[in-house]
């Protein structure tokens, strides 16, 4: 069970590099500069437009349509029990701390693209169980109007598996993964009920290991 009290930047007891499974060692060499290089897959950096968002009712024309963002390389391994790839620094980092690669918080990496280093990252959120665990806190003091709990019910009834394609899609558009699966729906033309609970989490983690950057 997960410390409730753990906060965004505190540091966690972390293991040894030997601790870890000897298909994830042979892909690492430790540099003198205490990186961990990854020396399997890494998603090239990129730099893609995105589109500004216009309001549905807007009718006038603008001179700027959007911005470039930049994208990191990023470590790339397979997740055993999900069956496709996640990125190395969080998977190895959740390994070496004890944390489910779902419970990994937000981690924000050194400068080394290829780095896969526990010790090279900051946790910058609190893990996702504890953030639900304080949603629940806060909707139980009622801040939340009962409205708000009718997404989880129309979750339930989602269809299930990863779909390739509507993740692309979500990639591209970029709603906000706060927002939920509801409003990314509503917001860029989904079918109502269209993207899965797989594909949705997916998309969140994508998310979370590429922030957009201003
Ligand atoms: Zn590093």
């Amino acid at each position: 069970m997960l410390p409730t009290t753990f906060q965004p930047g505190q540091t966690r007891p972390i293991g040894e590099f030997a601790d870890l499974p000897a298909n994830i060692r042979k892909k690492i060499v430790i540099q003198d500069d205490g990186c961990w290089h990854w020396t399997g897959t890494v998603t090239a950096a990129r730099t893609r437009p995105k589109m500004y968002r216009v309001p549905k009712d807007y009718e006038g024309t603008r001179n700027f349509s959007g911005s470039y963002q930049r994208e990191r390389g990023a470590p790339q391994v397979r997740h055993p029990g999900k069956g496709w790839s996640v990125s190395a620094w969080r998977y190895i980092y959740g390994l070496l701390t004890g944390l489910d690669y779902g419970d990994v918080p937000t981690l924000s990496r050194c400068g080394c693209d290829t780095c896969v280093s526990p010790h090279h990252v900051v946790e910058m959120d609190v893990p996702p169980q504890q953030k639900l665990a304080q949603a629940r806190a806060r909707d139980a003091e009622g801040f939340y109007s009962s409205e708000k709990a009718q997404p989880e019910t129309a979750q339930a009834e989602r269809q299930a598996g990863l779909q390739e394609d509507v993740l692309d899609k979500l990639k591209e558009c970029r709603p906000t993964n706060w927002g939920g699966v509801d409003i990314a729906e509503e917001e860029y033309g989904f079918e109502r009920g269209s993207i899965s609970i797989e594909t949705w989490d997916a998309y969140v983690s994508w998310t979370v290991e590429n922030p957009e950057e201003d």
